[in-house]
């Protein structure tokens, strides 16, 4: 049978900040079209995990390839979303402006956008439904519109494998619905997506696969076979509470 190639392979990666572990030899491959949950309390070093396999961050050992590939070789290719909390959004730039970023890795070096990465910059405003905005300033809009724009500067992108990092917290339902209906479609297209994620109610419905992590992985695989409540207990170390089964799981003192 033939092997189908990781579009992610991450190899006994650890990382720490001032000489404390916040990473334990964190290994997992996933294969192409997958759309993977990373769960686990505040602080488990899911963040960190993003930021290692973007190369953003030094790893103390271990290696990323993305592709086959080092990162720095493929880099356009993977989109990062990171907390909605770290974009700027004083900044004087248009909703289309920010969109349009997207689709910088693929200009030549003080290449002007044409005509091909305007319409691409309108087709991914519509498709996140945020196309009568493109003019405002994206301070003005809301938190989970403005998260729809970054999701359409990551379609203008064209990449292969989407880093979200907690797309839906503090944000609206209707967003969340849009963000989720986008990620399960890039899916069907064969694109690899990484989220991280906080609602454990939704997690079954949201996700093929899962990590479930605290500094290392408790688990990683199908989600209907690691959304278990000794696996969720473990990785929120008893901070859980499984009640009536897990559409009323509640996470305490997470
Ligand atoms: P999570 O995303 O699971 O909440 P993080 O990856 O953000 O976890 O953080 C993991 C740990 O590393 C936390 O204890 C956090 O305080 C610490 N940490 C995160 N970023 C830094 C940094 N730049 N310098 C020092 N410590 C950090």
């Amino acid at each position: 049978m033939q092997q189908v190639a990781a579009a992610l392979s991450v190899d006994d990666v650890s990382v720490s900040y001032n000489g404390m572990a916040v990473l334990e030899k964190i290994s997992f491959a996933a294969a192409p079209g997958q759309l993977t949950g990373i769960i686990g309390p505040n602080g488990a070093g899911k963040s960190t995990l993003l930021k290692a396999i973007m190369g953003l961050v030094n790893v103390d050992c271990g290696s990323v390839r993305i592709l086959g590939l080092a990162v720095d070789k493929v880099r356009p290719k993977i989109a990062y979303l990171p907390q909605k909390n770290t974009f700027d959004t004083d900044f004087p730039i248009s909703v289309e402006g920010v969109v349009m970023t997207g689709r910088y890795p693929h200009l030549g070096w003080c290449a002007l956008p044409g005509e091909k990465d305007r319409r691409i910059v309108e087709e991914c405003l519509h498709k996140v439904s945020m196309l009568q905005l493109r003019k405002r300033q994206i301070g003005q809009l809301s938190g989970g519109e403005q998260q729809r724009v970054l999701l359409a500067r990551a379609l203008a992108q064209e990449a292969e494998l989407f880093f979200l990092d907690e797309p839906f917290a503090g944000i609206d339902l209707v967003s969340e619905s849009v963000i989720m209906g986008i990620l399960k479609e890039l899916r069907s297209e064969g694109k690899t997506i990484f989220a991280v994620h906080h609602d454990l109610s939704k997690t079954e419905g949201y996700f093929d696969t899962l990590i479930l992590m605290n500094k290392r992985i408790i688990a990683f695989g199908k989600t209907k076979e690691v959304f278990r409540a000794r696996y969720l207990q473990e990785t929120y170390q008893g901070s859980i509470a499984v009640i009536n089964g897990y559409n009323e799981l509640m996470v305490v003192n997470a």
